[in-house]
């Protein structure tokens, strides 16, 4: 936890100290309301879930009596522990073998590191993964994935024909036939202004279906924390076109945006797999609520 706490200093300094200005004692009236909205609105919360936050806090003052701006700080907490818990659901990748992840962002979210990061992780937990190099717009992309897979002893599936359809065929196929257990599917990254693109991926998620019945097993979209209000405007997208079953929160170590995580959650609960807070293989960790919200407040 001192990792994350790490991690999370820019968010913390933002968010937390603010908060330390009003829940340092005092009577909590219709200021002290304001000034939370007004912080949470300026640390990323969103409208929405700002909005969530300070009806269900108001509903535990009332119901706890609660007189003094030092227990607000217990009250927030518990009110974003309900909104957050719920999506904390581990990744669990034993149902199916091969268990086939796709993956999909942005450009520059973060897709390629977390692939690296989640081949590695799984390598060392004794599971066999293939990477499939399904961005076959960007020549860069396939070149990246096929270097790191040879220094990092990981399979890598690429086609230079730039069918993503065909990659991701071969890929089933061949993890299939080799007893893979873990697929890491890399989808064309998309600039946030071609989201009108969006139908070919959705082709590529029709086509990873007919490959292998059930597959995709886990939809993984990645967002860069830093782009803040805007990660929620992907999620929606991304959602709506291709039925997102987890997301990675990236960069999290780079940005004051942290509080982002609520607004995300408010828009659309799906679960939170991963959160990124470095460039360290283990700075890709699983989502826990409690330990988020603690790294983030105190
Ligand atoms: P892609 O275009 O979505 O594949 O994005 P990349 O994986 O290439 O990542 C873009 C940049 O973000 C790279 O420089 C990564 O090193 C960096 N990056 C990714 N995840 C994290 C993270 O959790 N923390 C930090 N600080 N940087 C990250």
């Amino acid at each position: 936890t001192a990792r994350l706490k790490q991690g999370l200093a820019k968010t913390r300094n933002q968010l937390g100290n603010q908060l330390a200005s009003i829940f340092g004692g005092g009577k909590i009236d219709a200021e002290v309301y304001e000034e939370l909205e007004t912080i949470l609105l300026t640390s990323d919360v969103g409208i929405n879930a700002t909005q969530h936050l300070l009806d269900d806090i108001k509903g535990r003052v009332k119901r706890q009596s609660l007189d003094d701006t030092v227990q607000l700080k217990a009250a927030l907490k518990d009110a974003l522990s309900d909104l957050l818990s719920p999506l904390e659901q581990p990744l669990a990748t034993s149902k199916h073998q091969p268990f086939i992840i796709m993956l999909a962002g942005v450009n520059g979210a973060g897709k390629t590191t977390t692939i690296g990061k989640l081949a590695k992780q799984f390598q060392s937990e004794g599971k066999s993964v293939l990477i499939a190099a399904g961005d076959t717009f960007r020549a860069a992309a396939r070149e990246q994935l096929q270097v790191w897979g040879e220094r990092n002893n990981v399979h890598v599936v690429a086609q230079t024909s730039g069918d993503p359809a065909a990659v991701m065929f071969d890929a089933i196929n061949s993890a299939r036939a080799k007893n893979i257990d873990i697929v890491l599917a890399d989808t064309a990254g998309r600039l946030p202004t071609q989201m009108h693109l969006m139908d070919e991926i959705a082709k590529v998620k029709r086509v990873m279906d007919k490959a292998l019945p059930g597959a995709p097993h886990e939809v993984l979209l990645v967002l860069d924390a830093n782009t803040g209000q805007n990660a929620v405007s992907q999620v929606k997208i991304f959602d709506d076109a291709l039925g997102v079953t987890g997301l990675v929160l990236s960069k999290l170590d780079g940005t004051a945006k942290g509080g982002v995580i609520a607004a995300i959650a408010q828009a659309r609960p799906i679960p939170i797999r991963y959160i990124g807070i470095g460039e360290a293989i283990d700075d890709l960790r699983p989502f826990n609520a409690n330990e988020f919200i603690d790294a983030m407040l105190d």
